[in-house]
Formats: structure tokens, C-alpha cells, sequence
């Protein structure tokens, strides 16, 4: 990289989630016209967590700038796990309904993969079925629904024209809505794809060791402020997955969100780097109204 280059940008997600958000709009607006029902998203979330409940309001709201029908379902904390199942099956069989999303963290009390794996896989928008996480493993792309944040960074960096062809990606966090499906993205023999990848996680010995070598640092971990500038590869891009709360007095909430890159002083050093918020996380949502149209075309 020049000099020049190396001056640091600001990969922003909502030039790249509007332009998405835009397309998807306009083909729904061409389907209804031609006299067909809207998409429709059924999203259940259960107790009430603020930040899940602001995610909820978030993708449903979205849902509506696209022309979308949304149906949400509102459940108490300590609802039974098959009063939970009872719902998804209703939205199975609901014909308006294209695409199914449980917001996470759930109950305690409620067993995760139950859930996921009573949603439809052609229904399951997020992506966590075991069905659609298999076809993913086997570059069955065109034939599954990817997990929203993996696909979203993709989507990021190809607006950006970031090349990932070739390229060293490293990944620090390996969970199964995050960092696994994106190691399974980059490494897919395709032109735009075909990254050389590392995964890293709490048990990896010298993270540094790995990060310095990232032409592509993907961090999604959840500790604010983990990736520091000694821990970086001068001119790299770096992609901060992470939302963490962190108190801010100056706050009217009396917390802030930051990621898991101490973007300050990484962002004098990377070649582009993502804010939070407003980088991953708006493209997670754009991919989540993509998910839930490629469903609705599949059964049109
Ligand atoms: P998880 O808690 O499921 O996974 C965190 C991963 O980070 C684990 O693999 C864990 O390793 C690893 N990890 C934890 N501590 C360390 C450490 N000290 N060193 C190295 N690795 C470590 O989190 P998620 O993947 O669900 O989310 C990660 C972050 O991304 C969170 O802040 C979350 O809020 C955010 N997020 C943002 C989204 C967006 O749209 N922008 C969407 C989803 C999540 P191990 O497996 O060994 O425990």
C-alpha cells in the first residue's frame, strides 16, 4: 500500500445498508404492484431485555422502510419453551410469513437449539438451522439462508471494494452466529471469496501473534476495547463486530456503545476500519431484509 492509501477511511455500514435496503424496496414495490402479497417477517422476542427490545424495534422498523409485513410476537420472561414452539409452528404454517427470527439471548430456561431447530429452514432467515449451516459448509450458497453479520461484513467490504481474494483473514471468536459462518464464507471457492483463514478464540495462545498477520482483523469477541494498535498490521482493515455497553456519565442513558477495537488509535494505523455503532450492525439488518426477501421470491 502507498502512503496515501494508507491514510485510514472510515468504512461507514449506512451507505452500503441503504443501497441494499433501496434495492430490496424498489423489487418489493415491483412484486406488489404486480398484485402480490408484501414479504412478511415474523420476529418473536421473549422478556424484556432493552437491548434486545431495541434490536426488535430496529428490524421491524426496517422491515417497514422496505415495504415488508412484520408480525411481532411479544412474550413474558418465564413463557413455557412449548407456548415458544407453539408460536413458531403457527408462523411455519402462516403463509404471509417468509421469514422466521427468535431474537437471542433467550431464558435460561429455554433450550436454544430447540428453538432453531423447530423454525422451517427455509424460513430461518438468521440462518442458524443445522440444515443451512451444513449447506453453507458445502458452498451450497444459492440454497441456503448465511447468518446476517458474516454475510453483512462480505456485503461491507465488496462495497467498499475491498479485496478479499487471496487475502490473510483473521478472526478472533469463533461462535456459531459470528465468527464460525464467516470463517466458512471467506474460505468459499469463489472469485469474490477465497480468503486464507485463522480463527481465534479465548484459548489461543498469542493472539497477537495471529492479528499482526491480518490483512482483513475480524473481531467479534465482546470485550470493549480488546484489539489495540501494537496488536494490528499497518494498513489492514479491520472489521469491529463487537456491541458492548459501556458506562459514559456524559450519556443521557448513562451508557454508550463501543466495539471491540479501540478504534481511536487503531484507526491511525488500519487502512479502513468499522465504527460501531454504525458500521457491522446496519449491514446485519440489511442482510436480514435480503434473507427474508430471497425466501418470499423462493415461494412466489
Ligand atoms: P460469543 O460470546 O458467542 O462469542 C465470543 C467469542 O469470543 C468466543 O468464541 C470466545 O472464545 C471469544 N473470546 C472471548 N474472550 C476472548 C479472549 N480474551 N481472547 C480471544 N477470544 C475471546 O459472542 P458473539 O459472537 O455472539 O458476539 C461477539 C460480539 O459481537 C458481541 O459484542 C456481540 O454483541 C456482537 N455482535 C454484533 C452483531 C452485529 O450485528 N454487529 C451481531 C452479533 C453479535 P471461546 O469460544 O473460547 O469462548
Amino acid at each position: 500500500l502507498s502512503d496515501e492509501e494508507l491514510n485510514s477511511i472510515f468504512s461507514k455500514g449506512k451507505p452500503a445498508a441503504n443501497r441494499v435496503k433501496n434495492e430490496i424496496k424498489e423489487l418489493v414495490s415491483k412484486r406488489v404492484n404486480l398484485g402480490n402479497r408484501p414479504p412478511g417477517l415474523g420476529v418473536i422476542i421473549v422478556g424484556e431485555n432493552p437491548a434486545s427490545q431495541a434490536y426488535v424495534r430496529n428490524k421491524v422498523r426496517s422491515c417497514a422502510e422496505v415495504g415488508f409485513k412484520s408480525l411481532l410476537i411479544e412474550l413474558p420472561v418465564h413463557v413455557p419453551e412449548s407456548m415458544l414452539l407453539e408460536h413458531i409452528y403457527g408462523l411455519n404454517l402462516d403463509n404471509t410469513i417468509d421469514g422466521i427470527l427468535v431474537q437471542q439471548p433467550l431464558p435460561t430456561h429455554i433450550n436454544e437449539f430447540n428453538i432453531t431447530m423447530a423454525i422451517l429452514p427455509e424460513k430461518d432467515v438468521d440462518g442458524f438451522h443445522p440444515v443451512n449451516v451444513g449447506k453453507l459448509s458445502l458452498g451450497r450458497l444459492n440454497d441456503t439462508h448465511v447468518s446476517c453479520t458474516p454475510l453483512g461484513i462480505i456485503e461491507l467490504l465488496s462495497h467498499y471494494s475491498i479485496d478479499i481474494s487471496g487475502k490473510h483473514a483473521v478472526i478472533v471468536g469463533r461462535s456459531n452466529i459470528v465468527g464460525k459462518p464467516l470463517a466458512s464464507l471467506l474460505l468459499q471457492k469463489k472469485p469474490f471469496l477465497n480468503a486464507t483463514v485463522t480463527m481465534c478464540h479465548s484459548n489461543t495462545k498469542d493472539i497477537s501473534y495471529f492479528t499482526k498477520q491480518a490483512d482483513i482483523l475480524i473481531a467479534a469477541i465482546g470485550i470493549p476495547y480488546f484489539i489495540k494498535m501494537p496488536m494490528i498490521k499497518r494498513g489492514s482493515v479491520i472489521v469491529d463486530v463487537g456491541i458492548n455497553r459501556v458506562d459514559d456519565a456524559l450519556s443521557n442513558t448513562g451508557f454508550k456503545l463501543v466495539g471491540d477495537v479501540d478504534f481511536g488509535e487503531v484507526s491511525r494505523e488500519a487502512f479502513a476500519i468499522t465504527p460501531v455503532p454504525g458500521g457491522v450492525g446496519l449491514m446485519t439488518i440489511a442482510m436480514l431484509l435480503r434473507n427474508t426477501f430471497n425466501a418470499y421470491i423462493k415461494k412466489l
